[in-house]
């Protein structure tokens, strides 16, 4: 079976964790979390925290801006649950937006009228690790004194006119679960901190809501409980993980993009025939590979692709189920407009096998038989 995904492994990791089980400190913010951390600041140019995954990064943002019951919070309804559920745990109200057909990320046109007096947030979320118009939505958000919160989940290694995804937005989010380009053991993610004036609070947050961190670095000379906040640290084990992994970013990266452009190439023809759609990416997006997916006609035609693809040992996965369809994105959110595209441009996507290390014979299986299947 070719699997759709098989989580990263370098082969580096097991190094790192024996050395962090070999010291006296595998709970969180030691050695291996303050490399990681290193190494994004110096890459991103903000301040980040590791968390234990992408949804207590969006959780904590959503405790970072105040989001208070009645707020209203902007999104793609396309898009993972934690999304949602991050504003949603503050008492907001969702407010799903459409997606545009060829990147399907938000559509940046459809904000404005969105927005209303309760309006507090926009959530950007940059699907497949293409970035969702940022010019755009950043001039809306400062017209309308609103906060940006990056969902970057798929997004590291990306960027948006020269700059990473996630550190764009006043604050941003990674995810490091296995299913994303990078993993930190299985589950993990990263806060990214753009705003000055979120800085200290993060770190209060992110430490059960005390100054743990200002006293470690002997700024109050001890520390106390000053706010709301829990736990959100991930384990030195998991830092050490992740940290074998960024020592690897660029060969993770190449390694994906070469699967990637294959089937790019491969399916060129069958996209310029009008059978099948193909990704698109804008000029000023770098991608990472993160997916590359298929548009088909219909549900119909997606159900026998993945049937028939199954039946040769060759497993391929749609995605989302638009929230605002499922029973809570209907109690807890409202669709913005028309549903133009979300419901039907989700129906027709699949994505196909791509993952680090693997295999050209995989790769061009996986190809040949997606040409015939489209004859
Ligand atoms: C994976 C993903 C998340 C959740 O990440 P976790 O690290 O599993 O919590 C959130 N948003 C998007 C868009 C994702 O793809």
């Amino acid at each position: 079976m070719i699997q759709f995904n098989k989580y990263c492994k370098t082969g580096t990791e097991l190094t790192y964790i024996e050395e962090c089980l070999s010291s006296d400190k595998i709970s969180g913010d030691g050695m291996y979390t303050t490399k990681c951390k290193n190494w994004f600041e110096s890459k991103l140019g903000s301040k980040v925290l590791l968390t234990p995954s992408c949804t207590a990064a969006l959780e904590m943002a959503a405790l970072l801006v105040n989001i208070e019951p009645g707020d209203e919070v902007i999104m793609p309804s396309y898009t993972f649950v934690s999304t949602a559920n991050a504003f949603v745990l503050r008492g907001a109200k969702i407010v799903f937006v459409d997606i545009r057909p060829d990147t399907m990320n938000i559509d940046e046109t459809k904000i404005e009228e969105a927005i209303t007096e309760k309006t507090k947030a926009i959530v950007p979320v940059h699907y497949a690790g293409v970035a969702c118009e940022m010019n755009t939505i950043m001039k809306i958000a400062e017209k309308w004194n609103l906060v940006v919160i990056e969902d970057a989940a798929q997004g590291m290694m990306s960027t948006y006119e020269g700059k990473a995804l996630g550190t764009i937005g006043h604050i941003g989010a990674y995810s490091f679960h296995e299913t994303k380009n990078y993993t930190s053991g299985g589950e993990g993610g990263l806060l990214i901190i753009n705003d000055e004036h979120y800085k200290e609070r993060s770190e209060i947050i992110r430490e059960k809501g005390t100054n743990r961190s200002l006293f470690f670095r002997g700024q109050v000379d001890k520390y106390t409980w000053t706010d709301v906040g829990s736990s959100y640290l991930p384990s030195e084990l998991q830092a050490a993980y992740l940290y074998g992994q960024l020592t690897y970013s660029k060969e993770i990266n190449d390694s994906r993009l070469k699967v990637w452009h294959h089937y790019y190439n491969a399916f060129k023809c069958l996209a310029d025939a009008g059978k099948v759609e193909i990704p698109y990416v804008p000029p000023t997006c770098e991608h990472n590979a993160h997916m590359f997916y298929l548009k088909l006609k219909n549900l119909e035609e997606r159900s026998e692709f993945i049937s028939i693809l199954k039946s040769n040992n060759v497993s391929c996965v749609f995605h989302y189920i638009p929230l605002h369809s499922s029973p809570a994105g209907k109690k807890f959110g409202v669709f913005s407009g028309e549903d133009r595209y979300t419901t039907v441009e989700s129906e027709k996507l699949v994505r196909l096998p791509i993952y680090y290390g693997m295999e050209k014979k995989d790769y061009t299986r996986v190809a040949e038989l997606v040409l015939g299947f489209f004859g």
